[in-house]
């Protein structure tokens, strides 16, 4: 199966590299190569890119700040993520627009859906920044939210490991992957590939998700393609 629209979610931590904290260069840099991949498909590309990198809502909560502060901090490290993405992917031509779900003129465009699908049909990679715009989300259920108003085919969760699995292959070797698993088993043994709200809203309205590898070169351009066996696919049945 081959998908026309993606919306692609990146964890913050996937931006550091080898470093404890922030944004790696080289990251920035064999990201913006991946994604070219893909766009020089004619494949329409959106993005959602998390903070925890930088700052984590639930961390400062538990460190004693107001919740609602704390995730508006969370909210704005997702914008300077998606800014560097922004930057990586126009150095090497590939128009991108970065649209907030927080209105901040200055920097870049406030989220408005219909001209996000004018950007898609344009060609443009479009990076939603700020998550859904509330406090107490996630940017996974963020990715949810905009993959269904753009009416993506699927939301492609790039991580470290190869797909979803039956215990944690980085702890057991034996561990076995899913090619393909339904949002009820994610839910029920609580396999936190992607935060519950997410998956429930996935769900709810059957917007399939895969789960893949995204450090291994050339995997976001097959999954894209839908070249089989890469990762796995979360579904209805
Ligand atoms: N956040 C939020 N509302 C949203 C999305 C994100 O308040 O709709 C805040 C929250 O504090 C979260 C932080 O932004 O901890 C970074 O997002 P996330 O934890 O999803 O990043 P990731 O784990 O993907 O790097």
């Amino acid at each position: 199966m081959r998908f026309n629209r993606i919306l692609l979610k990146i964890s913050g931590e996937a931006l550091m590299g080898d470093n404890n904290y922030g944004i790696s260069t080289d990251v920035i840099r064999y990201l913006s190569a991946e994604i070219k991949k893909v766009h020089d498909q004619g494949i329409e590309l959106a993005m959602v890119i998390g903070a925890g990198n930088i700052f984590r809502g639930v961390a400062g909560a538990a460190s004693g700040m107001d919740r609602g502060s704390a995730d508006n901090m969370g909210m704005l490290g997702t914008v300077m993520n998606s800014l560097a993405v922004q930057d990586g992917l126009e150095s090497i031509g590939i128009p991108c627009k970065v649209m907030s779900a927080i209105t901040m003129l200055n920097v870049c465009e406030p989220y408005e859906r219909l001209k996000a699908l004018d950007h898609l049909e344009n060609k443009r990679v479009v990076i939603f920044a700020a998550g859904t715009g509330n406090p107490y989300f996630t940017t996974d259920t963020a990715a949810v939210l905009r993959g269904l108003e753009i009416k993506a085919d699927v939301v492609m969760k790039a991580t470290r490991v190869d797909g979803v699995y039956d215990s944690d292959p980085e702890k057991n070797p034996e561990a076995n992957r899913y090619l393909h698993l339904t949002y009820n088993k994610v839910l029920r043994d609580d396999l936190r590939v992607l935060d519950a709200a997410g998956i429930s809203l996935a769900r709810d309205n059957e917007l399939p998700i895969m789960v893949f590898n995204m450090k291994v070169e050339g995997n976001i351009a097959k999954a894209a393609a839908g070249v089989e066996g890469i990762g796995s696919l979360i579904t209805t049945r």
